[in-house]
């Protein structure tokens, strides 16, 4: 049944809409969705437009809406992770604008409240547990890298030597033993139970925040990669399998306005535009089938280029601000996304 889900998903580039619902304080305020329909599409109406132009449907595999919660995400993102076991590459990847609830779907907004865990989280107990059940007949051993680009520049987030540098790579090479992420520099960490996991993800987010000024701003504006390395061994035949899982928490999608931002902010906001096109275009490519897929053109689609294409599985979660000032964001963000479905 689970090979049938699978099968299913195989080569595929599929993309998933959540809406976020407004938040506590947010009272009386117009939302930008009309209708979301059972098969995937979702109505936006816009403030400004008058008549028939104020509406416009978009349709992806599926739409959640604010009502949502972490489990249900989880539920249908379940087939692919599992996957992994089976020896896939996977990357699922939230998109959106900053405020949008990204990190929400992919870590939860409390490392320490297990009912609102994120995908992450939910995706290794997961792991754990199967390769717990599978354990008389295929011996498994997982282990997690984490980084972040930031600028055009990957750092390792593991870095556990108190230290708490970040080391900026120059190495981005194929390496065959670390299948899926070509970033060997990078710590590889042995985890076998979601408290290891949870330990990790501490240093991860203590090292992010190193040198920012405030955490929020900066971890809006770089690429967080969760990659998870599964390396099999069937005991019987001996054969072996390797798969990775790559969460990536993108940086947000908004567009900075040029006559403002100057300086760092104007240099940063160039690189995640630059990078987030790449992305698209990258993904778009693939959907086409084309000759040519442009990975060389940014540091992330670089990183995961073993896992981008071929057999390899991708999800993208976007993720939509229902407010109606955000309508400029969600129309181009909603516009992304449907080139990629
Ligand atoms: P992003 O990572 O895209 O910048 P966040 O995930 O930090 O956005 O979400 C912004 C705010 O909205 C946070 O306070 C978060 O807890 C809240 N939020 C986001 N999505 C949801 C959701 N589905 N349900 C409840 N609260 C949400
Ligand atoms: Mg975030």
């Amino acid at each position: 049944e689970l090979y049938n889900q699978v099968q299913d998903l195989k080569g595929s580039i599929r993309v998933y809409c959540r809406v976020r619902p407004f938040l506590s304080g947010q009272t009386n305020v117009q939302s930008t969705v009309d209708y979301i329909g059972e098969n995937g599409n979702l109505m936006i109406v816009h403030p400004h437009k008058p008549g028939k132009d104020a509406r416009k449907v978009f349709n992806f595999n599926k739409v959640f809406a604010t009502s949502c919660t972490q489990e249900q995400i989880y539920d249908d993102t379940q087939p692919l992770i599992r996957s992994v076991l089976d020896g896939y590459n996977v990357c699922i990847f939230a998109y959106g604008q900053t405020g949008s609830g990204k990190t929400y779907t992919m870590s939860g907004p409390d490392l320490n409240t297990e009912e609102t865990w994120g995908v992450n989280y939910r995706a290794l107990r997961d792991l754990f547990q199967i390769t717990k059940k599978r354990a008389d007949v295929i011996k498994y051993q997982v282990g997690v890298q984490m980084i972040e680009i930031y600028n055009e520049q990957v750092r390792d987030l593991l870095v556990c030597d108190g230290s708490n540098r970040r080391y900026p790579f120059k190495n981005i090479r194929n390496n065959s033993q670390l299948n899926g992420l070509n970033v060997p520099d990078a710590s590889l960490i042995r985890v076998s139970s979601t408290q290891d996991v949870l330990d990790l993800m501490r240093i991860g987010h203590r090292n992010r925040a190193v040198g920012a000024t405030a955490l929020n701003e900066r971890s809006s504006r770089s690429h967080s990669i969760l990659t998870v390395h599964v390396y099999g061994k069937e005991l019987i035949s001996g054969s072996v399998l390797k798969g990775c899982l790559h969460l990536v928490d993108l940086a947000g999608s908004e567009r900075v306005d040029k006559s403002e931002a100057v300086g760092e902010r104007l240099k940063e906001a160039q690189h995640i535009n630059r990078s987030l096109s790449a992305l698209g275009d990258v993904i778009y490519a693939l959907a086409q089938k084309s000759q040519h897929v442009p990975y060389r053109n940014s540091k992330l689609t670089q990183v995961l280029q073993d896992s981008l294409g071929g057999h390899a599985k991708t999800l993208m979660f976007v993720h939509i601000n229902p407010d109606v000032n955000a309508i400029g964001e969600t129309i181009s963000t909603l516009k992304f996304a449907e080139r990629v479905a």
